[in-house]
C-alpha cells in the first residue's frame, strides 16, 4: 500500500494554507518486519518535517520583520547568507537576510540581521541540554583530603569533557552554582587541552586552578613512543635512543619543566630524520611529534610540576571518571577510538545519572529559555 505523509500549514485563523508532501512509503504487509515505520523512515520522516517546519517558522518570523517598525515602510534586502541551525533531528541551514534599517529616523547602523535575535546561538537548547551533560559528566567531586582533621573540604575537583556549547562558560559557572559552589571556593579544573576547553577554563573563577590532565599527556607520549618501538627494528641504537629522549621528555614535563621539554621534542624531531628514507610511517611520526608540540605549546600555561603536586596530595589527573567508565565501556570500545574515550565515555557514564542531573539541569535551562518544554514526558501507564 502506499502511505503519503502530508504537512498542513494553517494560519492563525486555523485556517488551511499550504499542502506539502512529506513522504511517500511504499508498505508491504506480509511480514512482521513489514509492520510499522522503520527507524530509517522515522528518522527521514522527523528530519524532512523538521525542515518544513523551521523554514515556515523563519519565514513567519522574516515576515514580521520586514517592515519598519515605526512607520510600516518595507525595508529593504541588502543580500543574505545563510545560518547553521543544530537540532535534535538534524542540522539545517537556514536564510539570514541583511536589511536596511528605514531612514524615517535617525539610527546608529544602517542594516540588520534580522536572524540574530531570533537565533542568538546555532543550537537548539534542547540539543544544548543534552550536550551540557557532557561538561558535568567529569562531575565536582569533594577532594580528597589527607588531613584527616580537617572538618570540611577545602575545594572541589572538576574532570572536564569537552563540550560543543558557546557559551559553556556561563552555563557551566551556573551549573556548579546549582551544585552549591561558591565563588570564593578553592577549584581545580583538570583539562584535555583541546581547544574548546582552554577558553573556557581561563578566569572561571579567581580561585580556579587550571591543570593539564596528566593522563591525557602521558597518553599523547605513549603514541610516540608506539612509533618508536618500530624505529628500534630498522636501527636498533638509534631508536632506543630516541624511545630514551621521549621518556625524559616525560620527565621533564612531570616536572613542569617546559624549556628542557622543547628541548627534547627538538631533539627528538632532528634525530627521527635519520629514518626519513626508511622508516614506512615516518611522515605519521614527524606529524605526531610536531602535534605534540604544538599541543605543549598551547597548554604551556596549564602546565604545573605534577611531582610537587602529586607528593602534596593535590590532584594531576582526573582518574577517578576513567575508572568509572572503564567499568561501564568496553575495554575493546576504548582501545579503538583512545582519543575519543572520554566524550563518548561519559556519554555513557551519564545515561545512568541523567535522572538526578536533569532535575537541577533542568531548572536551569527554564531561566534561559522560559518558554521551552522540559520534563514534560508523561509517565508509562
Ligand atoms: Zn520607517
Amino acid at each position: 500500500m502506499h502511505v503519503k505523509l502530508q504537512l498542513v500549514m494553517c494560519g492563525d485563523d486555523g485556517q488551511e494554507e499550504t499542502i506539502t508532501d512529506i513522504i511517500t512509503l511504499q508498505k508491504d504487509s506480509q511480514h512482521i518486519e513489514h509492520l510499522g515505520l522503520t527507524l530509517r523512515e522515522a528518522k527521514q520522516l522527523l528530519n524532512t518535517l523538521q525542515q518544513h517546519l523551521l523554514q515556515r517558522q523563519v519565514e513567519g518570523f522574516l515576515e514580521a520583520s520586514s517592515t519598519c517598525l515605526d512607520c510600516g515602510t518595507p525595508l529593504k534586502a541588502k543580500g543574505s547568507h545563510t545560518r547553521t541551525f543544530r537540532t535534535l533531528f538534524g542540522t539545517f541551514k537556514l536564510t539570514s537576510p541583511r536589511l536596511f534599517l528605514c531612514p524615517c529616523q535617525r539610527r546608529k547602523t544602517t542594516t540588520f540581521r534580522p536572524m540574530t535575535s531570533l537565533l542568538p546561538e546555532s543550537v537548539a537548547p534542547e540539543l544544548l541540554l543534552m550536550h551540557n551533560f557532557e561538561v558535568i559528566v567529569g562531575k565536582s567531586t569533594l577532594a580528597f583530603t589527607r588531613d584527616e582533621d580537617e572538618e570540611t573540604p577545602s575545594s572541589k575537583r572538576f574532570g572536564f569533557v569537552q563540550t560543543v556549547d558557546t557559551k559553556s562558560k556561563r552555563r557551566l559557572y551556573e551549573v556548579l552554582q546549582s551544585q552549591g559552589f561558591q565563588l570564593n571556593q578553592q577549584i581545580t579544573f583538570l583539562s584535555d587541552g583541546g581547544d574548546s576547553v582552554r577558553d573556557l577554563q581561563l578566569d572561571m573563577s579567581p580561585e580556579a586552578e587550571h591543570i593539564l590532565d596528566w593522563f591525557h599527556l602521558t597518553m599523547r607520549l605513549t603514541v610516540l613512543d608506539q612509533y618508536a618501538k618500530g624505529l628500534v627494528h630498522g636501527d636498533q641504537t638509534l631508536g632506543e635512543e630516541i624511545r630514551d629522549k621521549i621518556e625524559r621528555l616525560k620527565w621533564s614535563l612531570w616536572h613542569g619543566n617546559l624549556s628542557k621539554a622543547f628541548y627534547k621534542i627538538d631533539d627528538i624531531e632532528s634525530l627521527i630524520y635519520n629514518f626519513e628514507e626508511t622508516y614506512p610511517k615516518f611522515k605519521q611520526l614527524l606529524k605526531a611529534v610536531e602535534e605534540f608540540r604544538t599541543y605543549i605549546t598551547n597548554n604551556r600555561h596549564l602546565i604545573p610540576n605534577y611531582g610537587e603536586r602529586y607528593r602534596h596530595g593535590e590532584a594531576i589527573a582526573t582518574g577517578f571518571v576513567e575508572a568509572t567508565v572503564n567499568q561501564v565501556v568496553s575495554k575493546r570500545f576504548c582501545k579503538k577510538q583512545q582519543m575519543q574515550w572520554s566524550k563518548r565515555g561519559a556519554h555513557l557514564l551519564l545515561q545512568t545519572r541523567v535522572k538526578t542531573l536533569n532535575r537541577e539541569l533542568e531548572s536551569v535551562f527554564k531561566r534561559w529559555y522560559p518558554d521551552m518544554q522540559v520534563g514534560e514526558v508523561p509517565d508509562a501507564a
